[in-house]
């Protein structure tokens, strides 16, 4: 077995509360890797916490245990292990993680950003897999828990969303063979898709129109940008980001996009996509984000025009690099 896998295995048997840490502006991957060990973990007779600074979407909110989600930690809190789940740095945590917990508390990470850095005492990290759920499913095996049923759900609801539905170039063989065992053991393979891939809230279709109306194609690089009004307007939290990079990353004539979206205090959250052989990690990485080379992702300070106009150059840049 792996020197990291045993070692986490061993930091979780070891635990009999740990904190489960899923990142901002959730998605199906965060979440369904977190719940997943969480019931695993409860199984193994451990009490879990699960902390997420933002709510979950309708999409999410029906998955076992999505209720038990905490916003915020209370300031005195008896936890024995950290475990942070799909983020590659410690800043993702959305301040949830506390530095007086660093020489006190040992920190887990289990993830699969290229940008990770190997920030934890244990680091389960697997930069060529398609989701996290991929290096989770080694850790449960590790840990003896029988994936089945609604802990087979969890961790298909992440595969299936970090592969936008089995559509990534990350879909490898493994993937559809894992997603496979993972309906044979009693995953709910089309309640996922129903539920979590084609469920999207009627406001924020509307926001897509929005979007839509303002979509610029420029060479290889599509963008569009979503004022925090137009949120106000629609009665969309100012956090969310409306799932637009993964909807413009659909243009055909672009090998780049960037999606940029207005949030609270003068700062804009941009989401980028690539086509396979070009590369936005690079980019979202020299703006102090991350991510993998075909999905990034930073915030800036900032107006939407200014960072617009500072960010469009580069990818125009990424686009001739790869040419
Ligand atoms: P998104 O555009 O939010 O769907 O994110 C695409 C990818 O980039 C995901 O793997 C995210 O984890 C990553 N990502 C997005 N924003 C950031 C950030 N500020 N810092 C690090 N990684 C990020
Ligand atoms: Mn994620
Ligand atoms: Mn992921």
């Amino acid at each position: 077995m792996k020197t990291a896998l045993r070692q986490a295995a061993a930091l979780l048997q070891q635990s009999e509360r740990p904190l489960l840490i899923s990142h901002p502006r959730p998605d199906g991957d965060t979440i369904g890797s977190t719940l997943a060990l969480r019931l695993a973990l409860r199984e193994l007779g451990k009490d879990p916490i699960i902390a997420c600074i933002h709510p979950l979407g309708e999409n999410l909110a029906y998955l076992p245990g999505a209720d038990q989600y905490q916003e915020t930690l209370p300031d005195e809190i008896d936890i024995d292990l950290v475990v942070v789940i799909d983020m590659s740095d410690l800043d993702r945590t959305g301040g949830l993680y506390r530095e007086e917990w660093r020489d006190r508390i040992p920190l887990l990470v289990i993830d699969h950003h290229a940008t990770n850095d190997a920030f934890g005492d244990v680091n389960l990290v697997d930069p060529t897999s398609a989701a996290t759920v991929m290096p989770m499913i080694e850790l449960l095996e590790a840990l003896d828990v029988k994936i089945q049923d609604e802990l087979a759900t969890c961790l298909l609801v992440g595969l299936l969303t970090d592969t936008r539905g089995l559509r990534t170039q990350s879909t490898s063989p493994t993937v559809l063979r894992t997603v496979s065992s993972l309906i044979e053991a009693g995953g709910e393979y089309v309640k996922v898709m129903q539920k979590t891939l084609d469920s999207v809230p009627y406001k924020k279709m509307r926001g897509w129109g929005k979007a839509l109306d303002r979509l610029q194609l420029n060479g290889a690089v599509a963008w569009t940008t979503f004022p925090l009004d137009e949120k106000k307007a629609l009665a969309i939290s100012d956090h969310a980001d409306l799932d637009l990079g993964n909807l413009l990353s659909r243009v055909a004539e672009a090998n780049i996009t960037a999606a940029f979206v207005e949030m609270r205090d003068e700062t804009v959250k941009i989401s980028f996509r690539a086509r396979p052989g070009y590369d936005v990690a690079t980019v979202a990485a020299s703006l102090g984000g991350g991510g993998h080379r075909l999905a990034a992702g930073c915030t800036l300070d900032g107006s939407l025009e200014a960072v617009v106009d500072r960010v469009l150059p580069m990818l125009h840049r990424a686009v001739e690099s790869a040419e």
